[in-house]
């Protein structure tokens, strides 16, 4: 049997271990894929931490998976060696339950996994996972550019395109940070009046360069009221993890405005009237399942909307994972297997 190199989460807040496995095989339903690039997401800390119950350890984290099938379970049709895929954050649903009936899949309640949490993801030379987890990867981007669209691309994508804004409308991405890099040039590709905001002026021309239409200084200027300036934005994509800036931003919103919380932020706060005289809402959104994550790669493809990565060998998985999470990355991290 030959083994594949990992790394592995041994127990909550453990260290990551590069160790050898044998490699697996894949059981009904399910193909094996020589990995050849994972990006990592901040919410891979979820595995690293044990922030979900019922992880079973050693975990290989990892959910922005990039590889070749080359081994494929009993019962699997559609699928074949050789294909090129991704595994993105929903690793499986059931397909029978009420929520998966009505469409929402990534809600199932029976079967719902994520992959790196659920089951071994791809910080891996090879991984396993169920077809209802996989999206075709295009040849024209390369393992590492299609990594991190499978969760923080298509996370962006998927919400704004789902966001009900209409071309020409106000669209402001709070963040220019790992989603709000691509965010930004999401909806400067669909059309949006796309307004980045962001703390302080070193990352304006950046934003330009991706397409912004206008760019605001939240530490020298009042966003909201820069924003509703220019009629309100019909979405705010709020990229960040901190409830303040999504609280001091709501004040943007125009009439019948969504802001779509994207950052797992503790918790912020709201006006009810804010909300209630302008029939304004706020609300998450769910990243999306693997056909989401497709159509994600083929308008990326398609726009030329491409991440910034930072790439680092899987062997160096740890000195990446906290290169990540010190926020200093620009602007994702992607591990790369050599296959
Ligand atoms: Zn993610
Ligand atoms: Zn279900």
């Amino acid at each position: 049997m030959s083994k594949m190199r990992v790394v592995q989460v041994p127990h909550p807040d453990g260290p990551f271990e590069l160790v050898e496995r044998e490699i697996p095989e894949p059981d009904s339903g399910w193909v094996r894929i020589k990995v050849q690039a994972c990006g990592i997401c901040h919410s891979d800390s979820i595995t690293k931490q044990g922030a979900f119950p019922d992880i079973q350890y050693p975990r290989v984290p990892g959910h922005e998976v990039v590889g070749i099938i080359d081994a494929v379970g009993p019962g699997v049709a559609g699928w074949a060696a050789g294909q090129r895929v991704g595994v993105g954050w929903n690793g499986d649903y059931c397909g029978y339950c009420v929520d998966c009936r009505r469409g929402n899949f990534f809600a199932c309640q029976v079967a719902g996994k994520v992959t790196g949490v659920s089951y071994d993801g791809g910080y891996a030379e090879y991984m396993v996972a169920p077809v209802r987890a996989l999206a075709l990867v295009p040849e024209e981007l390369s393992a590492v550019e299609a990594g991190p669209l499978m969760c923080a691309g298509l996370t962006t994508f998927n919400a704004l395109r789902n966001s009900g804004a209409r071309p020409g409308d106000v669209v402001a991405v709070l963040g220019v940070g790992g989603l709000g890099h691509l965010g930004v040039q999401f909806a400067a590709k669909m059309g949006f009046k796309t307004v980045a905001v962001a703390r302080g002026s070193d990352k304006e021309p950046l934003a330009r360069q991706l397409g912004a239409w206008h760019y605001i200084d939240s530490q020298t200027q009042d966003a909201s009221a820069e924003l509703q300036k220019m009629g309100g934005a019909s979405v705010i994509l709020a990229t960040v993890t901190s409830g303040d800036a999504m609280s001091a931003l709501q004040g943007g919103l125009a009439v019948r405005g969504t802001m779509i919380l994207l950052g797992a932020a503790e918790s912020m706060e709201v006006s009810p009237l804010l909300l209630l005289m302008g029939s304004r809402s706020v609300k998450g959104w769910y990243s999306g399942t693997s056909i989401d994550s497709q159509d994600t790669l083929a308008f990326s493809v398609m726009s030329g909307v491409r991440s910034m990565n930072e790439v680092f060998p899987l062997e160096r998985a740890a000195e990446a994972y906290e290169r990540m999470m010190s926020g200093k990355a620009r602007f994702r991290v992607v591990l790369t297997t050599g296959n």
